[in-house]
């Protein structure tokens, strides 16, 4: 008896760790590949390596139950591992991990009605976790169903597995049993909920600290980052780069006649039609100050940025904002450096000759774009 909860702990430790790897993992791939969490197809993808990595680890399960006598424990852990897929992972990660598992029983015993029920067991429990886990109810709600369907399987499986016979002498090891397989499953609910959480909060603070909150542009501190990037690879590659950087035309003349409200609508407007304008693939959009904006267009050369800049000017120039009953609208400078035109040596000296440029469009009567003046 006492052999049986120790299994059972030990397995849960090894759970855990792989709870904590398949966190660690994630977080990595996250912050390498952002985009595999937002396109549907390469989701699916990671949902089925979590599902393949689940079920393997239900197989290293199967064979550890080969060799002691506490076969429950292993039987225990496939179903905490179609539970955790299920809930964490969606029906993809569960199908996977379901099949994984019950090819490897099969494999792996050579007994055949056991291998009959387990398959149906586990095709029947794939079906009752995932229909669960699709339910609009609460996690936790989810959870105690799942537990709960598995108890007639438990009582039906483990007797002879465990050769502790299902009778009244034996309430007190079945109640042992129930409530740590319970507790064991609800330890691991809460270290994957934790896993979960922890990443995505990182993920947010991630993104908030390199976003700016009213046009979620990339801010200046992430600007800065990419920008040296850029200029180091471009360099390397004998690759053109250019950078525009435009700021509003009077600006607090917007302020102060339509309200500061009015001014943080036209800028998170503003954001929403750089996003949507028709740059290249990899520009690199943010904003950089109050009513400043910069435009970091990889393999661009000087000529293309330029017409790059213009047109988003005219856009600029002939959009309506609606602000309430009031209609706007305003004009843009830009300014424009690119390393194919001048011999840059780092991102802060094309960073001031875009600045400059910009300048000198504000100068000769702003509402144009003009590149570093030759002189
Ligand atoms: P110029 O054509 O020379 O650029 O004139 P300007 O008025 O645009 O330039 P100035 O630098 O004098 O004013 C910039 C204004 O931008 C001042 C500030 O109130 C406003 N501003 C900066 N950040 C924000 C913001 O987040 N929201 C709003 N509503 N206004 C902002
Ligand atoms: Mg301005
Ligand atoms: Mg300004």
């Amino acid at each position: 008896m006492w052999n049986i909860i120790d299994s059972l702990w030990s397995s849960l430790a090894i759970f855990l760790y792989a709870l904590f790897l398949h966190g660690i993992a994630l977080r990595f791939l996250r912050e390498k590949r952002p985009t595999w969490f937002t396109q549907p197809n390469k989701q699916r993808l990671v949902h089925y390596a979590l599902g393949s990595y689940y079920g393997l680890l239900g197989v290293y399960f199967i064979i550890r139950g080969l060799r002691g006598y506490d076969f429950g424990i292993y039987t225990d852990m496939i179903i905490n591992i179609l539970l955790i897929t299920a809930l964490f992972g969606g029906r993809g990660a569960t199908l996977i991990a379901t099949l994984i598992i019950a090819s490897g029983k099969i494999l792996i015993t050579q007994n055949y009605s056991e291998q009959l029920i387990y398959a149906f067991f586990l095709i029947a429990f794939y079906f009752v976790v995932t229909e669960l886990a699709a339910l609009k109810i609460r996690e936790f709600q989810k959870f105690i169903l799942c537990n709960l369907s598995i108890v007639p399987f438990m009582l039906y499986y483990l007797p002879h597995k465990m050769m502790i016979p299902l009778d009244w002498r034996s309430g007190l090891q079945w109640i042992i049993i129930f409530a740590v397989s319970f507790l064991s499953s609800f330890i691991l609910y809460q270290a994957a909920r934790f896993v979960t959480a922890a990443n995505k909060q990182i993920q947010e603070l991630r993104y908030f600290s390199l976003h700016d909150p009213l046009t979620d542009l990339a801010n200046y501190r992430y600007f800065e980052t990419r920008f040296t990037q850029l200029v180091k690879k471009a360099k390397h590659k004998e690759q053109p780069l250019s950078l525009i950087l435009f700021d509003i035309d009077w600006f607090k003349q917007i302020n102060d006649s339509f309200g500061h409200q009015a001014g943080n609508h036209v800028l998170s407007t503003l954001g929403s039609m750089l996003r949507e304008h028709a740059f290249p693939k990899n520009t690199f959009l943010a904003r950089i100050g109050g009513e400043e904006f910069a435009i970091l267009l990889p393999k661009t050369s000087e000529y293309e940025a330029i017409e790059f800049a213009e047109a988003f000017r005219i856009q600029v120039e002939q959009h309506v904002f609606h602000f309430g009953q009031k209609e706007l609208t305003i004009t843009i400078s830009a300014g424009i450096a690119s390393i194919d035109q001048e011999h840059i040596q780092n991102s802060d000296q094309m960073q001031s000759f875009a600045d400059q440029a910009l300048y000198a469009a504000k100068n000769a009567g702003r509402n144009r774009v003009m590149k570093k003046p030759l002189y």
